[in-house]
């Protein structure tokens, strides 16, 4: 069994203590493939380094996070465009729109996202979103740049079934994390309607951490956890739904 995270943050603080043991122990699990968003130009070494240390298993993104889009944010564009055109990146993200911790740069995240996507169609590369409080600013957006080659994942899918069957008619697969476990979470109500081939799995480690962690600190190894509340909404085997996903973590990434 081959486990794909298709969204962890290894390269936080918060794994500053531990880290190598922390991969380990998702890749002794089955979790083999990483997939590493970036934030902004203050992780991007942090992300190499952990690239050089696991070659075979890490694959990185780059793109502006939204909660980081501010007064530089046409500085850290730059940086993302610099990089992308002098490493090899699998995808642009995290890029979106955050209303929940900050409003006041909404026209900025706007302009931003709307620039990412571009990137991305550029570079042919997959877009990763982050959307809290903005499935409306980000619909529109995607409305008015969407072609037949823009693809990614709608990451931390929590919206309603009606939101993610128009999130999937952007070519995106939905990031399941800890939130499908969650007692409130909702999206464990209605996911069993969608096919399994819109689906991807992610932990948003160190955030967001499932059911029995929640509230912890959360790891890719617990990526397990998420996999088996997965089995147990669509009642197929673990292993199935292991295999299907990581097909659809392929064919996001092209790797
Ligand atoms: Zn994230």
């Amino acid at each position: 069994m081959i486990l794909t995270d298709t969204h962890t943050h290894l390269y936080s603080e918060a794994f500053d203590d531990d880290r190598e043991q922390v991969i380990q122990n998702a890749i002794n699990i089955g979790v083999k493939r990483f997939f590493i968003p970036a934030i902004d130009s203050s992780y991007t070494e942090a992300m190499f380094d952990l690239r050089d240390a696991f070659p075979e298993n890490m694959f990185l993104m780059m793109g502006l996070h939204p909660t980081h889009v501010k007064e530089n944010y046409r500085d850290e564009l730059k940086h993302v465009e610099d990089k992308l055109a002098s490493d090899t990146f699998y995808g642009i993200g995290e890029i979106g729109i955050d209303l929940y911790w900050d409003t006041s740069f909404l026209k900025q995240q706007q302009e931003a996202f709307r620039f990412q996507i571009r990137l991305a169609q550029q570079y042919k590369l997959p877009i990763v979103i982050h959307c809290r409080e903005a499935f409306d600013e980000i619909f529109e957006i995607l409305e008015e740049e969407k072609r037949d080659d823009l693809h990614g994942i709608f990451h931390c899918f929590t919206g309603s079934l009606a939101q993610a069957r128009q999130a999937i008619s952007y070519n995106l697969k939905l990031g399941i994390g800890g939130v499908a476990t969650f007692k409130n979470g909702k999206i464990d109500t209605f996911l069993s309607q969608l096919d399994l081939k819109h689906i991807v799995l992610e932990t948003d480690a160190p955030y967001l951490a499932p059911v029995p962690y929640r509230g912890k600190r959360n790891e890719s190894a617990y990526l397990v956890n998420i996999l088996a509340k997965l089995a147990d909404i669509y009642n197929i085997d673990a292993a199935e739904i292991a295999a299907q996903t990581t097909a659809n973590s392929k064919e996001v990434f092209g790797v």
